[in-house]
């Protein structure tokens, strides 16, 4: 990962980038969106994001893949009814 090269990225195209990153709501990770096309005509926008992050697709709750299977429907509910 080339964390310096991203967040020089990110502090120039950070507005551009953000409509195809997906953050998870609990522990923060950040992807890009799997269904970014290939190609946004003339921006070189999804290549970047494909070699600065994984694709992360988020649940409905807005979780990741690990969240989700760390915490099931049935506990969320346990910790938001409390
Ligand atoms: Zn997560």
């Amino acid at each position: 990962m080339q964390e310096r090269d991203r967040d020089s990225y990110l502090r120039l195209h950070g507005e551009a980038a953000r409509p195809w990153l997906n953050r998870c709501v609990t522990c923060g990770h950040v992807g890009y969106k799997p269904e970014m096309p290939e190609s946004l005509g003339v921006s070189v926008l999804p290549r970047y994001l494909r070699r600065y992050y994984a694709p992360q697709p988020l649940d409905d709750r807005g979780m990741c893949q690990q969240c989700a299977a760390a915490l099931p429907e049935e506990e969320l509910h346990s910790i938001t009814d409390a």
